[in-house]
């Protein structure tokens, strides 16, 4: 379930999972290097990030992993999702077709990952204020019927993107100790 060095090692793997064009790249380029691409190339070449973060004095590893631009096709393969502890789930709330395509990302983890595996809920590009197609309750009451962690971010503005991934990393820790 999740693989550990010595005792104060710890080793997660998490997914990103989303319609094209979420931002999903951009969160990993945020979290991880505190960037931001205004085009998709941030997409091309990388497989996966490992962040460290320190939880009750533990060092954990966060190894995120981002679709290559994937799931364009609907494409996402087994050994993306294989040996995944936690994933984001991530819509724009700009564009309510994403966020009706969360019901069929969380099925496809359902079918590959461990029923316990531990998600939350993004809905990203919350500075695109004039835009919005999906409310904040909304997500908000989606994330409450499916059981999921909730939170809206800005890859753009930065807010709660290191809130998005320190939740998740938190409660897969909690879990597992
Ligand atoms: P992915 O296909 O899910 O990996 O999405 P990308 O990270 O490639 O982002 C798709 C597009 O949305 C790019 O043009 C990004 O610059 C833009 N984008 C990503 N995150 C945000 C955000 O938080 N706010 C705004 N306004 N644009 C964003
Ligand atoms: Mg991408």
């Amino acid at each position: 379930f999740y693989s550990e060095g010595d005792s104060n090692d710890y080793l997660f793997k998490i997914v990103l999972l989303g319609d094209s064009g979420v931002g999903k790249s951009n969160l990993l380029a945020r979290f991880a290097r505190n960037e931001f691409y205004s085009n998709s190339k941030s997409t091309i070449g990388v497989e996966f990030q490992t962040q460290k973060m320190e939880v009750n004095g533990k060092e954990i590893k966060a190894q995120i992993w981002d679709t290559a631009g994937q799931e364009r096709f609907r494409a996402v393969t087994s050994a993306y999702y294989r040996g995944a502890v936690g994933a984001l789930v991530v819509y724009d709330v700009s564009r309510r077709q994403t966020f009706d395509s969360v019901g069929r990302w969380l099925d496809e983890l359902h079918t590959h990952c461990d029923m316990n595996v531990i998600i939350i809920l993004v809905g990203n590009k919350s500075d695109l204020k004039d835009a919005r197609e999906v409310s904040a309750t909304d997500g908000k009451s989606l994330a409450e019927t499916r059981s999921l962690f909730f939170m809206e971010t800005s890859a753009l503005d930065s807010s709660n993107v290191k809130a998005a991934f320190q939740t998740i990393i938190k409660e897969i820790y909690n879990i597992l100790s």
